[in-house]
């Protein structure tokens, strides 16, 4: 027997239709890719959202078909996001951070027929132009008075050519489990793969980000989309935002911590999401300029281990909860959220402290297992570690066009590269990348623990830690240190810091300084540069009978 309830597709553009009609005054504030912070609001960014959808249908795009922005966080490229899979197309949001060749390929691979993009990237596609044979038309985010000189050829200032549609215009119907949108992995291990998410995914991904023990965000919330739409759907702030009516704030180019406090400032933002390495941009600017942050209550902090200080430091100095989630674009992105379960709010605040350095428990919607390498399950002891795998209705099923074969075990979880532990209460902490664990002995130790604990030393600003190779232990840690402006850390204080933090035998037996550290397109520390850069690299210990201390 059928249930009889109403077939209502799960369609993402319904997210701004019902923000226009509910919350159609609310704010949406952009720092515009021009400077100056402008304002529009849900009601204006469907109407030209339509605007959008119907001049692509007119340009020919049919349901199905690739449309490529490449362009920060602001309204214009909102409303072409909403714009495009309302024509029935796919958005495809490419990564300016990717390499130049990375970006023709995965244009090339998308086969997209339309890019749209921020003035500030015409000269990185001028450069690739003669690589991209799919592109039909170039439009550029600005008027006609902002509009750059530019050899692409068939350019036009985005406004003329929105100008050309009236608005009078109906989504394009289409299946919930249509294609909405793509992304490519950051192909730090071969060519990026495609994810496709679709109109139902993107939906329940959505609300299930939306829920208390997640993003916890309401029409009352002021939110600062920091992570960008080029980095797997800014984790779902362009549709959450939206389907609770939260009045939204978008940063264009501007990641800096003096411009992210003016903001949080200026628009009395309560609630944001990014990557540990913003987050560290704005905490130095605050402490080197004594300022506070009286308004702003929860930060998402994803995409790379948070470290403990880091929570520490905004709970403490800034009086801001950090909710540590952790995820992938294959996960459209988000997997787990560290929020505190009733069993765990009797814990003294330091041990708090210490849960929240794990990646959370996952939400209604994603099921999760550890695994050995056969494939057999481990507990959830908090000690065994294995791979990560993942399945549920906004997890990929296959990368486009079949890119990697089949990605799935035989019960559909997909495995996520991840080593992890999960622990009694089901909270997963991430042990590290597989490829990133460094195999000491045949005992692993993990990269991420370390790291986490030295960014807490005074004069830290950023560290790295990677295997390198020896003679004994076929790899021992070797710590890669970015100093704080200003200080030089010794190799003698850093270790004294980590001891009695971590296993004897986990101490990095050297340790390096370096001004920068390499980032993936997604912020991640790239350790693959680091280990070619470092490969080389004579150990002290390397001579030494009796490198491991003990175990
Ligand atoms: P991406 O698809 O570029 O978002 O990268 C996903 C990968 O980032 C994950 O598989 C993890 O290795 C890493 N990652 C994401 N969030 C976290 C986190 N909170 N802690 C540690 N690693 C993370």
């Amino acid at each position: 027997m059928l249930g009889l309830m109403q077939n209502w597709p799960l369609l993402a553009y319904k997210i701004i239709d019902y923000a226009a009609q509910q919350h159609p005054r609310r704010k949406v504030v952009s720092r515009s890719i021009e400077g100056p912070i402008v304002e529009t609001n849900y009601a204006q960014l469907r109407n030209r959202a339509l605007k959008v959808a119907q001049r692509l249908v007119a340009h020919g795009i049919r349901p199905g078909d690739r449309v490529a922005t490449l362009a920060w966080n602001t309204a214009r490229h909102l409303e072409c996001w909403y714009g495009i899979m309302g024509a029935g197309a796919a958005y495809h949001t490419v990564n300016p951070r990717l390499f130049k060749d990375q970006i023709a390929f995965i244009i090339n691979h998308a086969e997209d027929r339309l890019l749209l993009l921020d003035t500030t990237f015409v000269p990185l596609i001028e450069s690739v132009a003669d690589q991209l044979p799919t592109i039909e038309r170039y439009v550029i985010l600005t008027d006609k008075a902002g509009m750059p000189k530019t050899a692409l050829i068939n350019a036009v200032a985005y406004e003329d050519w929105l100008a050309e549609a009236d608005g009078n215009f109906s989504w394009v119907e289409v299946d919930e489990n249509d294609a909405c949108g793509m992304c490519y992995t950051s192909g730090t291990t071969g060519e990026p793969k495609g994810v496709v998410y679709s109109h139902r995914s993107n939906v329940l991904h959505s609300l299930i980000a939306c829920m208390s023990d997640n993003f916890r965000i309401s029409s009352r919330d002021v939110a600062l989309m920091v992570v960008p739409m080029f980095h797997a759907n800014s984790w779902s702030l362009a549709f959450s935002a939206l389907m609770t009516g939260a009045t939204l704030v978008l940063p264009g180019s501007k990641l800096d911590g003096a411009s992210i406090y003016e903001l949080l400032e200026k628009e009395k933002v309560t609630f944001s999401a990014a990557v540990p390495t913003v987050w560290l941009m704005l905490l130095q600017y605050l402490e080197a300029n004594n300022l506070e942050l009286p308004l702003l209550e929860r930060v998402i902090i994803g995409g790379s281990a948070c470290p403990r200080a880091m929570t520490k430091t905004f709970a403490d100095r800034f009086g801001v909860d950090v909710i540590h989630a952790w995820g992938m674009t294959e996960m459209s992105p988000l997997g787990t959220f560290c929020s505190l379960k009733p069993e765990t709010k009797s814990l003294e605040i330091e041990a708090q402290y210490d849960l929240k350095m794990k990646q959370g428990h996952p939400p209604f919607g994603v099921e999760m297992k550890i695994t050995d390498d056969e494939g057999r399950a481990l507990p959830w002891d908090g000690k065994a570690f294995g791979r990560l795998k993942v399945r549920g209705p906004a997890v990929s099923s296959a990368y486009f066009k079949g890119a990697g074969g089949n990605i799935l075990d035989d019960d559909g979880f997909f495995d996520t590269g991840d080593v992890a532990t999960v622990d009694e209460f089901g909270y997963m902490q991430i042990v590290d990348r597989s490829k990133d664990v460094i195999k000491s002995g045949g005992e692993w130790i993990s990269s991420i623990d370390i790291e986490n604990i030295a960014v807490g030393h005074p004069d830290v600003a950023e560290a790295a830690v990677i295997g390198v190779r020896h003679p004994k232990w076929d790899e021992r840690p070797l710590l890669i240190i970015v100093p704080k402006k200003d200080r030089t850390p010794t190799k003698q204080s850093v270790l004294a810091f980590l001891e009695g933090k971590i296993a004897k035998w986990w101490m990095p037996d050297d340790m390096v300084l370096v001004q920068e550290i390499p980032h993936t397109a997604t912020g991640k520390i790239l350790k693959t540069a680091l280990r070619d850069k470092f490969s080389n690299h004579v150990l002290p210990t390397a001579q030494e009978p009796a490198a491991r201390t003990g175990s």
